[in-house]
């Protein structure tokens, strides 16, 4: 018989009531080993035990391995024997996935009674049967834990959507910011580690992947963009592989991946083909700030000495579904008027999806409270009101043009399964700073919605900075 693992609980309570046991017996490769470990660290939070013996558990789990032969006889074998000991047993893993004689489960055609049938990489679906079958025990420290992801830890965010970041600190020195004095110079982490994490929030059930960093676009740099390793290959410390790794972990899953504080240098053009083929959302948050070169240069922007209106137009010729969102900062130290100027044209050419604006205002400690040349408030906001007036023309005018598309929402918000409507968001809509798509009640009546989950939704209308859509 395969050997039943055994893990000690985590949690520092003793229950009241034994703690519900779990049997688990993992087979097959290290991949399979490492879904092993997600399931067991899953329930060791959730304050399960685990049992030595079949006989001594509540219920019990086999990670399936299906590669050759051999594997699929001896998974099968102990499902066999788990089913005889217990009765009570939930199948995961390769040979879950695999088809038998007439187009069936496999397991399920040779195990009928088996409670639960999920392939590899299925934490939350095998949580999920296992909730069902054996509730979780009770325990008011992990109870309020929302979610718990490996070695993702915990996340604050709703449990669909995870904000991942690649590194630490700041090598800029821009005059309005006091970041690198507190959190000090760029520090990247391990190109594996980050990988990792995206892969455990992906299996844990995150259906949007927003990376953060203080410059996404400096990944690497502190460490010469070395190379690390990941899932057995090596990988450079460099933005552009980094993102083609995050697209293809969240490919099986059908994951979003997004974007966000990267400067416009000429390296992320090599980014703009992943997004026109889908690999990563066509969507990038690139604080600019300002648009003219002289504005930028007292502000000590990275890529200030950058053609940005060039390369933003070349970015939307390679990917035209591309949304931009950006911040700026009106009436900065010596801004003259036709400075200002230059950045209202920018924001009408470049025609930026989502701006922000703040109107300059001093930060103890920065640098550019030395700068000569500082504006009366009234005009730092009359300058902010008259950018926001623009920007918004900008985006009320790209919101009108997907009237009529269909556009795929992830939803956020769905009361009795949305039958009366809800709210979502598209790939044009970071959570919290960027607009929604609210989601009227569906044309059909057996269409429902779910939190967490993807629909299709048809534009219909626009109302301030979000959109209105029917799920179809
Ligand atoms: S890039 Fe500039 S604004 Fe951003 S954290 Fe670094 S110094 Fe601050």
């Amino acid at each position: 018989m395969s050997e039943v693992l055994s893990q000690s609980p985590l949690s520092p309570v003793a229950p009241v009531k034994p703690a519900p046991r779990v049997g688990f017996v993992s087979l097959g490769c290290p991949k399979a080993l490492t879904d092993s470990e997600l399931i067991l660290t899953r329930l060791s939070a959730e304050g399960y035990q685990t049992s030595k013996t079949f006989e001594g558990a509540d219920l019990v789990i086999v990670n399936t391995c299906g590669f050759i032969d051999d594997a699929v006889r001896e998974s099968l074998d102990t499902i066999g024997e788990a089913l005889a000991e217990n009765g009570k047993v939930i199948v995961t893993g390769c040979l879950g996935a695999k088809t038998g004689d007439g187009g069936g489960n496999l397991v399920r055609q040779m195990h009928p009674s088996v409670l639960a049938v999920t392939g590899p990489h299925a934490t939350q679906e095998v949580m999920d049967a296992v909730h069902l079958n054996l509730p979780k025990p009770h325990d008011p420290f992990v109870d309020l834990v929302p979610n718990a992801f490996g070695i993702a830890g915990i996340k604050l965010t709703p449990r669909h959507y995870a904000y991942l970041k690649i590194s630490e600190g700041c090598n800029h020195r821009c005059t309005f910011c006091i970041i690198p004095s507190m959190r000090g110079d760029l520090v990247s982490r391990p190109v594996g580690d980050v990988l990792n994490e995206a892969q455990a929030l992906f299996e844990g059930g995150v259906k949007e992947l927003l990376v953060i960093s203080q410059d996404t676009s400096a990944y690497g740099v502190d460490v010469k963009y070395r190379t690390g390793f990941w899932d057995g290959r090596p990988v450079k410390t460099r933005m552009l592989e980094l993102v083609q790794a995050f697209g293809e972990i969240a490919a099986p899953f059908g994951a979003w991946v997004r974007l966000h504080y990267v400067y416009p240098y000429p390296s992320v053009d090599e980014i703009l083909p992943l997004m026109a083929t889908g690999k990563v959302l066509p969507y990038l948050d690139v604080p600019l700030q300002h648009s003219h070169p002289d504005v930028l240069k007292r502000m000590k922007r990275p890529a200030n000495g950058e053609k940005n209106l060039e390369r933003i137009l070349r970015w939307r010729e390679i990917c035209p579904e591309i949304v931009i969102r950006s911040t700026f900062i009106a009436g900065f130290p010596g801004e003259t008027e036709s400075e200002f100027e230059h950045l209202l044209d920018f924001m009408r050419e470049a025609k930026i999806d989502r701006a922000g604006c703040f109107a300059y205002s001093p930060v103890q400690g920065a640098a550019a409270n030395k700068i000569p040349g500082m504006l009366p408030l009234q005009v730092r906001e009359e300058r902010r009101t008259r950018f926001m007036a623009v920007a918004e023309a900008v985006s009320s005018q790209k919101l009108h043009q997907r009237i009529g598309a269909t556009m795929q929402v992830l939803v956020d918000h769905a009361p009795a399964l949305g039958r009366k409507g809800g709210t979502g968001r598209s790939y044009a809509d970071a959570p919290e700073i960027d607009g929604v798509v609210k989601l009227l009640p569906p044309e059909k009546i057996s269409k429902t919605m779910k939190v967490g989950e993807f629909t299709r939704a048809r534009i219909v209308g626009v109302q301030g900075h979000d959109l209105i859509g029917v799920p179809v």
